[in-house]
């Protein structure tokens, strides 16, 4: 390339830094490299897919129009991703200076072994935040409203060093208690398992009081090189990452990072569009990546998740029986929120452990009243249900209640007592005395027999379905 042409090139990144301001210039511009004048088109090079796409959709026509604001010829404005190896070749001139060396292991702790980000030592030197060896992808219930979230955590955590990245950052949003910590810890043990990439997980109050004020300490060398062999950047909570400076630490080094093919994984109770604290340029980076909501729990979900925390507690205490009905009742009613579920798990562990009693409905309902969702979703009365169900097989609300033992009215009123249980949230001991003044160990069984039943029967599972809907509408 002629001196003169560098001489343009000059010229219009002045232009640009100028016409765009210091911050957005820093922010897209710096890594972006003159590859080539003909004819009249220009091609220009960045180093990642992304900056590449998000350029060409913000900045396209400014960037032509410095270009033709000094070379009149320009008509045109191509960019293209450098290659791997070139990209290496450059990396050095990125600021901050991380993320050349893949290696990060030149350090030795006091044995002289190679420090690893997997160590402790370094995990801790690097501010790494501790992790919940109980939250890995082992432990993760997938359901509807995290499918999309779970599959990208795997898909990164299982990526190769050598893979292209293919979403960067990953952000993840949702409310609170809802699966988002222990995602993004079980990419980190996942990914440092597999030991393909280095995995660091912090938090945001972490990555500024830590991992910031390391990053000023020209003297932090020790951090500076363990940093150089980190492959992924896992930060929780990044809503409370407040401060300019930090931010503006934190713009560069996901930047550095991402512009280095390293990956980086964010949490947050909000979306990009909502981070208000954040400025324009780090909310766009942010957006610019896969950005995954995960919902609330939904029932079938919160199920899932009780019975697989009650399987894990049995590890430790074998006597400990959580009977499905009570599983039931208490994904029925308690929040959206997995952290009540615990809760409320860990009061039924503790009344059996203190007591020696066996876990029942009516020990539940006790224990976690103050747990229960306020608004109930649709309230079902008992009587409607009884209408309903009476309707649908033929036999009168009465024969319900009656004391009739024959099997065209038991089943029927088995059913009724089941949706009774399931659809409000009325006791057994109540439900029984609505049905004929009956004893709550008849409720509880006609419920567990239904439950039971509804598996392996089609047919019942379906009419069931069609009364739920009934009574819902
Ligand atoms: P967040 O970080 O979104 O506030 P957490 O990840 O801390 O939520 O989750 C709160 C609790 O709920 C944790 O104990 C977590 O293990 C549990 N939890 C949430 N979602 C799931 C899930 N899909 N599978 C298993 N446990 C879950
Ligand atoms: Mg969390």
């Amino acid at each position: 390339m002629s001196n003169g042409e560098q001489e343009s090139w000059s010229r219009v990144k002045e232009r640009l830094r100028a016409d765009v301001g210091e911050d957005v210039y820093s922010s897209w511009f710096a890594r972006m490299d003159l590859e080539a004048i003909e004819e009249g088109s220009v091609r220009l090079s960045v180093p990642t897919r992304f900056l590449k796409s998000w350029i060409q959709s913000h900045y396209a026509e400014r960037v032509l129009a410095c270009w033709q604001a000094q070379e009149g010829k320009v008509t045109r404005v191509e960019l293209v991703v450098r290659s791997a190896v070139l990209k290496s070749a450059m990396l050095p001139k990125a600021k901050p200076d991380i993320g050349t060396a893949e290696n990060g292991a030149r350090y030795t702790n006091s044995n002289g072994r190679p420090l690893s980000v997997g160590d402790p030592s370094v995990h801790e030197a690097l501010g790494g935040s501790p992790l919940d060896p109980r939250l890995t992808f082992d432990t993760f219930v997938v359901g509807r409203s995290n499918t999309l979230a779970h599959a990208a955590a795997k898909q990164v955590a299982g990526a190769k060093r050598s893979d292209a990245v293919m979403f960067n950052p990953l952000y993840i949003h949702s409310g609170v208690g809802l699966g988002k910590t222990h995602l993004l810890q079980a990419v980190t043990w996942a990914g440092n398992a597999a030991g393909e990439r280095k995995v660091l997980y912090l938090t945001a109050e972490k990555f500024m009081y830590g991992f910031v004020s390391a990053l000023r300490t020209q003297t932090a060398l020790a951090f500076k090189e363990a940093l150089r062999g980190i492959g992924v950047l896992v930060i929780d909570d990044l809503q409370f990452l407040q401060g300019k400076s930090t931010q503006a630490e934190f713009c560069h080094t996901l930047n550095a990072l991402i512009d280095a093919g390293r990956q980086v994984v964010i949490a947050s109770d909000r979306p990009p569009s909502d981070l208000e604290s954040l400025d324009d340029r780090v909310r766009s980076r942010l957006a610019g990546g896969l950005v995954v909501e995960m919902g609330p729990l939904g029932e079938e979900l919160r199920f899932e998740i009780l019975k697989a925390r009650v399987m894990a507690a049995r590890a430790h205490h074998p006597a400990f029986d959580v009977p499905v009905p009570v599983l039931g009742y208490i994904a029925k009613t308690v929040t959206h929120n997995g952290r009540d579920l615990e809760g409320a798990l860990n009061r039924l562990l503790a009344h059996n452990k203190l007591t020696g009693h066996a876990v029942t409905l009516e020990m539940a309902e006790r224990e976690v009243r103050d747990l229960i969702r306020p608004q109930e979703p649709k309230r079902v009365k008992i009587e409607d249900i009884q209408r309903v169900v009476a309707r649908q097989y033929n036999v009168s609300r009465s024969d319900l209640l009656s004391s009739r033992r024959t099997a065209n009215v038991v089943r029927p009123r088995q059913v009724a007592m089941y949706l009774a249980k399931t659809l409000t949230l009325r006791s057994l001991p109540e439900i029984g005395r609505r049905f004929g003044g009956r004893d709550h160990t008849t409720v509880l069984h006609a419920v567990r027999k239904i439950e039971g039943l509804v598996g392996n029967d089609m047919a019942l599972a379906e009419e069931i379905e069609i009364l739920k809907r009934q009574l819902q509408e």
